[in-house]
């Protein structure tokens, strides 16, 4: 079977069993072509939770699919491949969130949307990469306790630094690949283009940026600024995904590295296998975790996410 052929019969699969697909923006162009939606992890669940659809396949890593899990709990939600997982949100127990909370007392958790189900039961709020500054700066605490990215930490604290923000050692293992050099050498390449990045990188590599904002943020960003050239300091398929959406504009990867493998272990014939009932894991979360970890969720929107 052909990609073409295969995403054919996905999309019939879809159509003929009301099944609704997310896609997040890392994931290859083939599925993001199959996806109802395609964006950042929170926005999807969103999307999700507004869909009619009673099924779900989250093209993703599975915090993703656990979120999607929490804002539609009566739903089906499907991860295609039940061994994607995203390292940074692994990297954070529930028992080493409890000690952390120990060791501040008096601090607000915040917890990037980054993170397990479990995780998030701990947090005070949570917080996405477009919306943690804002966030941060409208908690009525001075004190706040954030996890697991250092980085993002790191980059909020500088934002608001009326606030005391105290960070454990987590990040991405994506980004942090990226280094200062990797900036230098590609600035030097393209001295014309643009530095977009996401606050996942090191502070050292977020100083050397023109943008630094989310996956979203920077693909907006991108798409409306009048420069013709940009390095895109994120994970690297959103060079081809601007590619595509920007044909007449030119967009370099800043490091060959900042690949995230674990969103690249779903492929398309798991997406039609999850989609058919055949295949992927079903999302189980207890009715306590779902409302515990909505809390934090519902924390994040009310103070302006
Ligand atoms: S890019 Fe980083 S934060 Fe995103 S899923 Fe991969 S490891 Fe996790």
């Amino acid at each position: 079977m052909t990609t073409s052929e295969l995403q054919q019969t996905i999309l019939e699969a879809k159509a003929r069993l009301g099944v609704c697909v997310l896609a997040h923006a890392y994931m290859s162009p083939e599925i993001c072509e199959v996806a109802d939606y395609v964006g950042d992890s929170f926005g999807l669940a969103q999307k999700a939770a507004e869909n009619p659809a009673q099924k779900i396949v989250m093209c993703g890593v599975r915090f993703m699919a656990e979120t999607v899990k929490i804002l539609s709990p009566e739903k089906t939600v499907v991860l295609p491949n039940p061994e994607s997982l995203c390292p940074m949100a692994e990297q954070i127990e529930p028992e080493l969130l409890a000690g952390l909370k120990e060791t501040y007392p008096g601090y607000t958790v915040v917890a990037y949307v980054n993170t397990t189900a479990a995780t998030k039961t701990l947090a005070d709020v949570c917080v996405t990469s477009s919306s943690a500054e804002k966030i941060v700066r409208a908690i009525p605490n001075d004190k706040i306790l954030f996890v697991p990215d250092c980085n993002l930490g790191d980059y909020i604290q500088k934002q608001v630094p009326e606030k005391t923000v105290a960070l454990m050692r987590g990040g991405c293992p994506s980004h942090v690949r990226v280094t200062a050099e990797d900036v230098k050498r590609a600035k030097a390449l393209h001295p014309e283009a643009l530095f977009l990045v996401h606050p996942e990188c090191r502070p050292e590599v977020t100083a050397m940026a023109d943008y630094v904002g989310s996956t979203t943020g920077i693909m907006a960003y991108a798409e409306k600024s009048e420069a013709r050239e940009f390095i895109i300091g994120t994970e690297n398929s959103i060079v081809q995904h601007l590619e595509l959406k920007c044909p007449d504009k030119r967009f370099w990867a800043v490091s060959k590295d900042c690949v995230c493998h674990n969103m690249k272990a779903v492929t398309l014939t798991q997406v039609l296998r999850a989609v058919l009932g055949e295949g992927g894991e079903t999302i189980a979360l207890s009715d306590e975790t779902i409302a515990a970890a909505r809390r934090s969720i519902d924390a994040m929107l009310r103070l302006g996410a």
